[in-house]
């Protein structure tokens, strides 16, 4: 079956683009074309928008009832249930990772994403009457924003797509969607879903396309907000767009996250997290806790620990469920993965797993060998810059007031993990830690809870009530006149 398309999702249609240009979808593991299609252009873009604000200003989306939204998201998420492992495939297929990370968080995770922001939207105060002071009560209603201009990277491409899709579908916003050009194939199974489950003409709408056609969708005075997930770089540019124009936006950046390993972790446990989460996605991954800090007295064992897990990972085909960490998503990726492993020997630490070339046994395809490095200075660009692979520092710590502050010492504050024998002091170092969201002994996402970053982490929050509310405007009505 071929994957090519030849058409975007404009206005309900499957749309032929305005230029011949097309994206070619190249496998990671075997650097083989998989699939061609058409690359957005402006005008495409300007077909795109035009369709979600017809569908805004004029449609019957922002009009109906939340519960009849509800309804038709609610059909969605029956269709997406079935696609579920379909989606994993094709993710896996056009960014390479691994099949046994696309089965749990790629394509089940969006799908779970879906049925919480259902139950949020059931519960949440579209409209609410309160007391008021000078009067008897005060409306207060959540309305849309209006067109939304969402844009997600390639990296977990469906997870960054539907968390902002269906929350700006659920409060009755229009979208138009950018995918990252590495990422196309997953938007178009997502477009046949939101048709088939009865999204109406124009409600959502798909251009895939690079960076400068997204510059064009951001300044376009048809989008009301942008919903941006990618570099920081990039959200610095987005935001000060936004800012200029007065968009609402919100903004899910990059990460150089923490683990803090107390004295009293049980090594093998914490271990056996940290392969997920400081591997996953073979290392692609925001969240990714990639600065590991151990105690002066502790140090040895963790760097030998850590260098026998990571030594020990499956490295290899995607498409293999024993595979834990597959290929970069591009040649690009690779060479900057690669940069970063060099530059940190020239910085002075230590590589006890890994280096550069190939992993044994690839002769093929855009791998990097996971990497450990060890007397990491947290003030070395290996510590401080994102690196967006497998590739981890170990950084020593006097005692946990000095592990809080390096954790602290970073320009980003995404997420975080502290690992313990006690919650309570597992508690109070989370307490301390500038991050969005923090895990003890853990990390994960829990879709009723706000996800998002301090710092140069982004603006804004996704998941739970505060993700939804990202997508509605207050307006207070004042149904009586106060009596004077
Ligand atoms: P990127 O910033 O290069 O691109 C992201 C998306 O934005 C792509 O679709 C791209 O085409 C588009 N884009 C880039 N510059 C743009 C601009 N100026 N205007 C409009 N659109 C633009 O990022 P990437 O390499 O695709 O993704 C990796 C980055 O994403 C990492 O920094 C990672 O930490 C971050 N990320 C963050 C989260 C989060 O939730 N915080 C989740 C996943 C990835």
């Amino acid at each position: 079956m071929t994957l090519d398309r030849d058409a975007f999702y404009i206005d309900g249609q499957w749309a032929a683009p305005a230029t011949s240009a097309t994206l070619q979808v190249v496998s990671p593991h075997s650097e083989q074309v998989v699939a061609t299609v058409p690359e957005g252009s402006a005008a495409d873009v300007d077909a795109a928008v035009a369709a979600a604000r017809r569908a805004f200003d004029e449609g019957p989306w922002p009009r109906m009832s939340p519960e009849e939204r509800i309804e038709v998201v609610q059909a969605f998420s029956g269709l997406y249930a079935g696609k579920v492992a379909e989606m994993a495939d094709l993710i896996t297929t056009e960014m390479g990772a691994p099949t046994s990370f696309s089965n749990l968080a790629q394509s089940p995770a969006p799908w779970m994403q879906i049925e919480a922001f259902l139950g949020i939207a059931r519960a949440f105060p579209w409209e609410e009457t309160r007391p008021g002071v000078l009067g008897p009560e005060v409306i207060v209603r959540r309305e849309p924003v209006g067109v939304v201009a969402a844009i997600p990277p390639w990296n977990v491409p469906q997870f960054t797509t539907i968390s902002k899709v269906v929350p700006a579908l659920l409060a009755g916003n229009t979208v138009v969607v950018k995918p990252a050009p590495e990422t196309p194939l997953d938007t178009y199974l997502m477009a046949e879903l939101l048709e088939e489950a009865g999204v109406p003409a124009g409600v959502v709408n798909i251009v895939a396309a690079g960076r400068e056609v997204g510059e064009h969708l951001v300044a376009h005075p048809g989008i009301d907000k942008v919903a941006f997930t990618g570099s920081t770089a990039a959200g610095r540019k987005i935001a000060a767009v936004c800012g200029e124009q007065l968009k609402r936006v919100s903004l899910e950046l990059g990460g150089k996250s923490a683990a803090i390993v107390l004295d009293d972790a049980d090594l093998a446990a914490t271990m056996e997290g940290l392969k997920f989460v400081a591997l996953m996605n073979s290392g692609q991954a925001c969240v990714a806790q990639t600065r590991i800090l151990a105690s002066r007295a502790n140090y040895d064992a963790v760097v030998g620990a850590l260098a026998e897990t990571v030594s020990g990972m499956v490295v290899g085909d995607p498409a293999d469920p024993a595979t834990e960490i597959g290929p970069m998503v591009a040649r690009r990726q690779q060479e900057r993965v690669e940069k970063y492993i060099a530059l940190g020997q020239e910085e002075g630490a230590r590589v006890v797993v890994g280096g550069n070339g190939m992993p044994d046994g690839l002769d093929r395809g855009w791998y990097v060998r996971p990497t450990v490095f060890a007397d990491v200075d947290n003030r070395m660009r290996i510590a401080q810059e994102e690196i967006f692979g497998p590739v981890l520092s170990v950084i020593a710590y006097d005692d946990v007031d000095d592990a809080v502050r390096i954790a602290n010492d970073s320009d980003y504050g995404l997420a975080g993990t502290v690992w313990t024998g006690d919650p309570d002091a597992g508690l109070d170092v989370a307490r301390r830690v500038r991050a969005g969201t923090y895990g003890v002994n853990t990390y994960t996402m829990d879709f009723a809870a706000p996800f998002g970053g301090f710092k140069a982490s982004g603006i804004g929050r996704e998941f739970g009530p505060e993700g939804l509310a990202q997508y509605t405007e207050l307006k207070a009505i004042y149904p009586t006149a106060p009596a004077m």
